[in-house]
């Protein structure tokens, strides 16, 4: 049962081959049996999960359908979930209960949605590898010894082992699609504005977007189904309608112009991955997409914006954890300064003090013109440079990180080589555009991932190409050995 997708597990529901709650048991044992292996999970949430699959199954009993109507999936763990600890992988929050459910959660429950349990990232979504967890590294199932990618590698290993069919995820700057990349899976970074961000835990507020992770194209339409939509709460939220992402899935690609970036191709890609994408342009021309070059003359200041932005961002959102209000206290404190810093002090691991730091700098006054905002200044060249792009062409493609997912271990010692890993992915949360990275083969028994980038509210036309791509390829159908 645990290779089913989300679409497969729809359909067995409706046919009544399995319940809701045999399913879940079946998914659950499997969590306690395999998680050891990969720590995906931060909390598995055994009771609410076995209730909302008896909830779901009293529902279709009573006539109901729907997609995700008994559907097993987990969150990652800096969406609030109302009486469960909702610890965004730091030690500021071991603590932490949520008081009510984000957006997300409630409206994924209402669709039925069953929640096994919140998953591992790295603290406060920051980084590249997941090894920055106070809950320990997750461990990659495709090779043990490798990372699975972050922030969201709890999410991502849990998918990729088949413990759960989809699961939730954030993307700051790359935090679906680069573990979706290392794993084998499907992620989508949708439009910043289209999830709501109510009740997700700040990091970098004007790039923080929520989408889903799973195997298939087709599993992340229907996830995003129940994800996307208006919500009051969230001033950046938009309202658009929500377009049947599943209904687009099929879609001819007939004429379809994909552009290639120049720019993405040099000095920095691994060979090897290069390969693997221009295989899957070939695939995509067969389906009858026309290829074009195009160029994104500004993407070399991504990263150094990006680093200079979401710091800063961070910095103020972070300073709620103030040893008062929420999470971590310091033991016996002598005044309200040793308060403040004795406990952010133990409650932030060293990758979020270093950002913290990195922020109020570059905030500061005297710096804020210099780094602040010339990143700001940046950040409108590069958006500017998708919009010239997509007026000649309908997706832009390429690969969705430069390198393999190396060892655990092995960048600790260089934050800016683990930055420099999202060097393809970074440009869309700096531009607010929809992203979605989908398996395409292989290296040394490792997966690498072929990103494709739409112009904004265009979901539909990523997730039609990437479900015509998976019609004619396996790759996202191959699971890791021993799981
Ligand atoms: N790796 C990037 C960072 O550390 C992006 C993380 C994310 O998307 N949450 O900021």
């Amino acid at each position: 049962m645990h290779q089913l997708t989300l679409a497969e597990i729809a359909r067995g529901l409706a046919d009544k081959k399995f319940s809701s709650e045999e399913l879940t048991r079946a998914l659950l044992a499997r969590i306690n049996q395999l998680d050891p292996q990969i720590n995906s999970f931060i909390s598995v949430t055994e009771d609410l999960a076995i209730s909302q699959a008896r909830a779901a199954d009293a529902r279709r009993a009573a006539g109901e359908s729907g997609a995700l109507l008994g559907a097993p999936i987990g969150h990652k763990d800096l969406f609030c979930t109302q009486d469960i600890r909702t610890s965004c992988g730091s030690k500021m929050l071991d603590n932490f209960k949520a008081p009510y459910d984000a957006t997300v959660v409630s409206k994924l429950a209402d669709a039925g949605a069953v929640t096994l349990g919140k998953t591992n990232m790295d603290e406060f979504a920051m980084g590249s590898a997941n090894e920055s967890s106070y809950y320990g590294a997750v461990k990659n199932p495709w090779n043990l010894e490798h990372v699975p990618g972050g922030s969201s590698g709890g999410s991502a290993a849990a998918v990729a082992a088949r413990l759960l069919p989809a699961a939730t995820a954030t993307d700051t700057g790359g935090s679906i699609r680069q573990p979706a990349a290392l794993t084998s899976l499907t992620g989508l970074k949708p439009t910043y504005g289209r999830v709501s961000r109510w009740g997700m835990i700040a990091y970098a507020s004007s790039l923080d977007q929520a989408g889903p992770l799973a195997r298939t194209a087709e599993d992340c339409a229907l996830l995003l189904q129940g994800m996307a939509g208006f919500d009051a709460k969230d001033s950046t939220s938009i309202d658009e309608p929500v377009p049947d992402y599943s209904a687009s899935l099929n879609a001819s690609l007939q004429g379809l112009r994909i552009g290639l970036p120049k720019e993405y191709f040099g000095a920095g890609l691994d060979p090897r991955i290069a390969d693997l994408v221009q295989a899957s342009v070939k695939e995509l021309e067969k389906l009858g997409a026309v290829i074009k070059e195009i160029s994104l003359p500004n993407m070399q200041h991504a990263i150094p914006a990006y680093y200079v932005i979401a710091p800063a961002e961070a910095s103020s959102n972070l300073s709620r954890f103030d040893g008062v209000r929420f999470g971590y206290r310091c033991e016996s404190p002598v005044d309200l300064t040793d308060l403040y810093k004795r406990s952010r002090g133990e409650g932030f691991g060293p990758e979020v003090q270093r950002r913290i730091m990195v922020g109020a700098y570059a905030l500061s006054a005297g710096y804020y013109d210099a780094y602040y905002l010339q990143a700001q200044k940046i950040r409108r060249l590069i958006k500017n440079d998708f919009m010239a792009a997509f007026n000649d062409v309908d997706v832009i493609l390429g690969p969705t990180t430069p390198n393999l997912a190396w060892k655990i271990g092995a960048k600790n010692n260089d934050p800016v080589a683990e930055y420099l890993e999202d060097v393809y992915t970074i440009t869309a949360n700096l531009a607010g555009l929809p992203g979605l990275s989908m398996p395409a083969g292989f290296v040394d028994g490792l997966p690498v991932g072929v990103q494709l980038l739409a112009p904004y509210f265009h979901e539909g036309r990523l997730l039609n190409v990437a479900h015509r791509y998976q019609q004619v390829t396996d790759w996202h159908t191959r699971a890791p050995n021993g799981f």
